[in-house]
């Protein structure tokens, strides 16, 4: 039996290939895909034979978008927000990484859930994790996120991260917190067995991530890349985003990070990398003539006062540019639609009022988030054939009401949760509440992770 839902009424921004738009409009789906996406009302309100179960939503007042995709994120870092406060990133990172040699499967269940949360609440219906910390004894965490993404309900391709150059040997990570390579490539294999799911539709996929250039080994990029491609996942690490990584690549390896990647055999177009903040014309050049992608991620790069990454160079190169909200230790925000605007205001304050429209903000967010995954066939836009997920948005209350240009009401108007988000036609977001999990269990739970994390870090010190 199917599960027919329509929704009218609303005004529609699909981002489709030729930025097709509606003022008044209609999605149709059935079960978890669209069907039909068009001007006016549906053509067929009372539901097709052998339908079991109408739901018809009214859409006046609001616009539809394709789901949001965050390219970019470390869930566990939710249990430790509003730390290093005016810490560059090696400052940072050099104190919380005893922080978080800490975590454990409880740790990361409510980081990954208040996280997810907060994304699903902003409009994101599919997200990646890039999860680098496996401190030993602490459970199956790469199984606890994805536990985690089910409950919530969103779309999820986590990163089976890691780190193996530790301190001792030249890197920036403690000892304690680094893998031996060959059990992080075991365990990436093992990672791919159990929950990569290549069908169409899949609410799980796993990429393969080495952390950085400075907390990971030649070899181990050079297998994890092996590796990927034997297996078909794909590639993700950070690239480029502080002066102070360039200055590690140049003392290390005697190239800029670019260079080294391309060494290793990472610019790919099964590849994408978070930040790419410090990268010169001549390397856009090569982003967009290897279709290697990036995850742009304004308000981390904000916070770390890192740079703008040269995102209107990229899109003109032809590199596919989504967007990340990274750890939410580098972004207590936590929310992809708040992403959108900054990516759009951090391109005007780099290039000029014409670098980036709203539009071009909503297309990375959505289908160039997708291109990043590998997943435009089926994610990123509102077309019949794909993934019905959808985020409706009010536009006809305080926020938007009196801007006539609904996209412009979304990105350039107050960043506002999301009224209705459905994955895969299923209801995470109703009202502007989440209906999955109970929002106020799930502070209460990271509350208590938070603390319970800092006592141990407190009494280790
Ligand atoms: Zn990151």
């Amino acid at each position: 039996m199917t599960t027919r839902t329509v929704i009218e009424g609303c005004a529609i921004a699909t981002v489709d290939a030729t930025g097709t738009e509606y003022r008044d409009g209609h999605i149709v789906i059935e079960d978890a895909w669209i069907v039909a996406v068009g001007d006016g009302p549906a053509p067929d309100k009372a539901g097709g034979v052998g339908t079991s179960n109408y739901r018809r939503i009214d859409g006046r007042g609001r616009l539809a978008t394709p789901g949001l995709v965050n390219c970019h994120h470390h869930l566990y870092q939710w249990a430790t927000r509003g730390l290093a406060q005016q810490a560059t990133l090696f400052e940072w990172l050099v104190e919380l990484y005893p922080v978080w040699a800490l975590i454990d499967d409880e740790t990361c269940w409510a980081a990954a859930r208040a996280g997810l949360a907060a994304l699903a609440r902003s409009g994101c219906s599919t997200s990646t994790d890039h999860h680098y910390v496996f401190p030993r004894h602490a459970g199956d965490l790469l199984e606890v996120e994805i536990g985690a993404a089910a409950s919530v309900g969103l779309r999820f391709h986590p990163c089976r991260g890691s780190m193996d150059l530790g301190r001792s040997d030249g890197g920036l990570p403690p000892d304690e917190i680094v893998e031996n390579r060959d059990a992080i490539l075991a365990a990436s294999e093992y990672a791919i067995d159990r929950f990569h799911d290549p069908a169409p539709g899949a609410m799980v996929r796993i990429a393969l991530a080495p952390c950085s250039p400075f907390s990971v080994t030649r070899g181990l990029m050079t297998d994890a890349a092996e590796l990927a491609r034997r297996r078909g996942v794909r590639l993700h690490t950070h690239l480029a985003e502080t002066l102070n990584e360039e200055r590690f690549c140049q003392e290390h390896f005697g190239v800029r990070p670019v260079d080294y990647l391309d060494e290793l055999g990472w610019l790919r177009d099964d590849v994408w990398l978070a930040h790419c903040v410090h990268i010169d014309d001549a390397e856009v050049r090569r982003f967009g003539a290897t279709g290697t992608g990036v995850a742009h991620c304004p308000n981390s790069n904000a916070r770390l006062g890192a740079g703008i990454a040269p995102v209107a160079d990229l899109i003109a190169a032809g590199a596919p540019v989504g967007l990340g909200v990274d750890g939410a230790a580098s972004n207590e925000d936590g929310g992809l639609a708040s992403e959108m605007r900054a990516a759009l205001q951090f391109a005007r304050l780099a290039g000029g009022p014409q670098a980036m429209t709203a539009r071009h903000a909503l297309a990375r967010a959505t289908i160039d988030g997708a291109r990043c995954l590998g997943r435009e066939d089926e994610l990123g836009s509102l077309e019949a054939g794909k993934l019905a997920d959808v985020g409706l948005w009010r536009i006809d209350g305080l926020d938007g009401a009196g801007i006539e240009d609904p996209v412009a009401a979304l990105v350039f108007g107050a960043t506002q949760a999301v009224e209705l988000l459905l994955v895969g036609g299923r209801e995470i977001v109703e009202g502007s509440e989440l209906r999955t999990v109970d929002e106020s269990l799930v502070a209460d739970e990271i509350a208590r992770a938070s603390r319970q994390l800092a006592a141990k870090a407190e009494a280790r010190v």
